[in-house]
């Protein structure tokens, strides 16, 4: 009896208890909403939200209203949130050390930026400057600099060991057009115009990259001739003209030579003759498949 006793005394508790609890959850519920009400009211419109200004140090402005909130989180509703991945970029690249013997026999050691593993190794599967030829042979040399030393191209014809690009077989004249790379900010400019591999022009892009921007370089080759007014500071969007395949400087070898490098920290890309732009010091060669966009499934 008395255990049945406790028994019901210990169900009215817990009736009590419930009902307590439910005031409060509902009581919670209206707070919450009068909160995303005024969350709602205060939200900067979906555009700043999804694309915000930059300060010179590469923090977007919520990072000054918010400095309880974590870096890669915002404010939303009294609590941090992730940043949307439209403003956190791709992830920083590694660099990596590789080393081959020149034609002379002398060992050269060289940094470059291998394809990360989760990039699909088939070059069809990008945003290519020129369209793919039907025939399996479209990319005729691939980006090799991160093979061992014996497995790179030599060539009694090439000054080089090793291909720090790729090279696309395409028909004199086909126009090559600009394709902005992954999480690239702004438009492309034209760094350069004339004979690096044979007539060349290399744009720059700036490319969020983790939390920071990264210059990078295109280096357009073999061109016919490059669009015709394009110059220094050109501006470039998506699908603009760069210049047309041709086969300077690779006589006979009728193809669109593109090469992708990282600028090093601190390299003042506007400073450099056009004799660094590929010269390891300042640059690092990077396998293209980083950064070209992929192509829609
Ligand atoms: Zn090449």
């Amino acid at each position: 009896m008395l255990r049945r006793i406790n028994h019901v005394s210990h169900v009215s508790r817990s009736a009590r208890r419930l009902r307590a609890a439910a005031a409060l959850f509902a009581l919670a519920l209206v707070l919450r909403a009068l909160s995303l009400g005024a969350t709602e009211r205060n939200r900067p419109s979906l555009a700043t939200a999804q694309k915000p200004a930059l300060l010179a140090d590469g923090r977007d402005r919520h990072d000054e209203r918010a400095p309880s909130c974590p870096a890669d989180t915002l404010p939303d509703g009294g609590v941090c949130v992730p940043v949307p991945d439209i403003t956190l970029g791709g992830e920083a690249l590694a660099e990596q050390r590789a080393a081959h013997h020149d034609r002379e026999g002398h060992l050269r050691v060289y940094d470059q930026i291998p394809r990360r593993p989760e990039r699909p190794a088939d070059y069809r599967k990008y945003q290519l400057p020129v369209p793919p030829l039907p025939q399996q042979s479209f990319v005729t040399s691939g980006y090799d600099l991160d093979l061992p030393d014996d497995e790179q191209r030599r060539g009694a014809e090439l000054k080089a060991v090793g291909h720090g690009g790729i090279d696309l077989a395409q028909k004199r004249g086909t126009p090559v057009a600009l394709v902005p790379l992954e999480h690239q900010v702004g438009d492309a400019d034209v760094l350069f115009v004339g004979k690096l591999f044979g007539n060349s022009v290399v744009t720059h892009h700036s490319v969020r990259e983790g939390s920071s921007l990264r210059d990078y370089l295109v280096i357009h080759g073999h061109l016919e001739k490059p669009a015709s007014g394009l110059t220094r500071g050109s501006t470039l969007a998506a699908g603009g003209i760069v210049g047309y395949v041709g086969d300077s400087g690779s006589p006979g070898v009728v193809h669109l030579h593109l090469e992708v490098r990282r600028a090093r920290e601190g390299v003042v890309l506007s400073a450099l003759g056009p004799g660094e732009l590929s010269r390891n010091s300042k640059t690092v060669a990077c396998d293209p498949r980083n950064v070209l966009p992929l192509l829609s499934p």
